[in-house]
């Protein structure tokens, strides 16, 4: 019965009797039953662990960050590690962001420190939908076994226009980093250092280019505030691709030039204004002209420049006046003098008596030799043409009558007014006392072979002779044993001419030269005619050209 139970019990038999079905059964769903009996395991040991630790609130958090100080200093080309964990530890979300870039996810941060300057580094922090912010600010500074050398061959120069500053130095051609480009800064304060390099002003950043060796800048008032007059100091310094500035161990100093105005007036021998002559001083289009007046102004220049003035006028040659053709007058190396006077005279190409070969004809060549300013002498080793301070110079004549019964006085006195008469203006005038004289004259006998002589009396220091320097007492020797009326003034006549600067004899071979060592008869004709239209000239042009002048400046072909 137990067996037949066994046998029929539906249940059982059903079990039994169909292992085939229920393994199809098994099989078919095993998957899914895996997927949850893993579900449910999920569920378990998330409700497990939810009741093994405790919930921490993001108030209960608190954040440790390595480093702890918020300012970090690094050496160029060294790095750290930035990190971050809270207490107690959880699992937050971390953003690290460089300056305006993210840069990572993890706990840890590895900085490099790659450009000169300070970086920001900043984590943010989130926890349950809580948001933290730390930052950090990175300064990197230079590593002095990396930086760029000195900029070496620094120099200053003055521009072309007043206040102009010329800054010039040579490439850095071996660094550590490529060098990207050249800084020049400027200080009115004093030198220039490493230190106190972000004070000075920063003139300009020039690109290091390949290849070339030399820079050279021009800062002017206009565009960089240069400051006439002013002294001023001035750096150049190299920034490589890293940032990293060169060494800087000498800064320059350098006064700013000022404007100059050179100014004065061109005029001819006889003292007239020469309007429309052009003045150069340098450069192909560097010319004004003269205006009606004579008056001609250059500039503004640097006043630390030097220039080469020089006249353009017609070079033709003419013979007596009116003419309008001059030597031109090349002063070289002129430099700024508040009081200096930069009057131009011109000398006219007058040409010379036919009689004067021995001058070749040429009135700069008489000029030049009766001046004696063909060659320095001992004692002025310029060719500076010295005349009296003022005119008309004054002459004093002493009372004398000779053995002969000659009234010297009379005589000598009528010859100071021919010598006016002559030139058609007062040159001497007659004065009372030997003191207030410019010019004495007196009377001996001095045994010379001469009828006179002329010789400068002050200054004497050094044993000057005329045209030496300028002079301020001149004494005139006349012979108190002339023979007549005539020997007496004509002598007088011709030392007075070497007083006012004709010092050599003139050697032209025709007459009516007083200057001639032969000048007997020089009267004959009138005072009017006794001195040569060539002499009138040269003794006009001695008084018209400025004190100084040097001769030689005078183009003399
Ligand atoms: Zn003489």
């Amino acid at each position: 019965m137990g067996h037949h139970e066994f046998e029929h019990n539906p249940e059982r038999g059903l079990f039994v009797s169909m292992p085939q079905e229920m393994s199809r059964f098994l099989k078919s769903r095993i998957s899914v039953i895996c997927a949850l009996v893993f579900l449910l395991f999920l569920f378990i040991f998330a409700a497990c662990s939810s009741s093994t630790e405790p919930v921490v609130l993001p108030e209960d958090l608190t954040f440790q960050y390595t480093p702890t100080s918020g300012l970090v200093t690094l050496f160029h080309g060294d790095s750290t590690d930035f990190s971050v964990a809270t207490n107690p530890s959880v699992t937050f979300a971390k953003q690290w962001n460089l300056n305006a870039n993210v840069v990572g996810t993890e706990p840890a941060y590895h900085f490099e420190a790659v450009h000169i300057g300070i970086d920001t580094l900043r984590l943010e922090s989130t926890y349950s939908g809580v948001h933290w912010n730390r930052t950090w600010y990175v300064n990197i500074v230079e590593n002095s076994t990396t930086t760029p050398p000195e900029v070496a061959s620094v120099s200053l120069d003055h521009g072309n226009e007043a206040g102009d500053v010329e800054v010039s130095w040579h490439m850095i051609p071996q660094s550590t980093y490529p060098i990207e480009e050249y800084q020049v800064a400027m200080s009115y304060d004093g030198a220039i250092t490493s230190a106190n390099w972000t004070e000075a002003t920063l003139l300009g950043s020039y690109p290091h280019l390949y290849n070339q060796v030399g820079y050279s800048v021009v800062y002017s008032e206009a565009e960089d505030g240069m400051l006439p007059g002013e002294v001023a100091w001035f750096a150049v310094r190299a920034l490589d691709e890293v940032g990293q500035m060169s060494a800087l161990s000498s800064s320059y100093n350098h006064l700013i030039s000022s404007p100059w105005f050179i100014e004065g007036y061109v005029f001819d021998d006889n003292g007239e204004a020469l309007s429309n002559v052009i003045i150069s001083y340098g450069c192909p289009s560097c010319r004004v002209n003269s205006d009606s007046e004579g008056r001609y102004v250059i500039g503004p220049l640097p006043n630390v420049n030097t220039y080469d003035l020089t006249s353009l006028t017609s070079n033709s040659s003419c013979d007596g006046e009116p003419c309008d053709s001059f030597y031109d007058f090349i002063a070289h190396d002129v430099t700024y003098d508040p009081e200096g006077n930069y009057d131009i005279m011109l000398l006219g190409r007058y040409g010379l008596d036919d009689s004067c070969e021995n001058y070749d004809l040429n009135f700069m060549t008489y000029f030049r030799e009766m001046t004696r300013t063909v060659f320095p002498t001992s004692l002025r080793p310029t060719y500076e043409l010295f005349k009296w301070e003022s005119y008309p110079v004054k002459v004093y004549v002493p009372p004398f009558t000779s053995v002969n019964g000659l009234d010297y006085e009379s005589l000598c006195k009528e010859v100071v007014g021919f010598w006016n008469v002559a030139m058609g203006e007062e040159y001497l005038q007659l004065v009372d006392s030997p003191e207030e004289a410019m010019i004495e004259l007196y009377f001996g006998d001095e045994g010379t072979l001469y009828a006179g002589r002329t010789f400068l009396a002050q200054p004497n220091d050094e044993d000057f002779r005329l045209g030496d320097v300028i002079p301020e007492k001149v004494l005139v020797y006349v012979w108190d044993q002339l023979p007549n009326a005539t020997n007496v003034q004509e002598t007088t006549m011709h030392e007075l001419g070497h007083s006012l600067g004709l010092f050599a004899h003139t050697v032209c071979s025709g007459d009516g030269f007083i200057m001639s060592a032969n000048h007997a008869g020089i009267l004959a004709n009138g005072p009017e005619n006794a001195v040569h239209p060539d002499e009138k000239r040269a003794v006009r042009a001695i008084r018209n050209l400025p004190q100084g002048t040097d001769i030689s400046a005078f183009d003399w072909e």
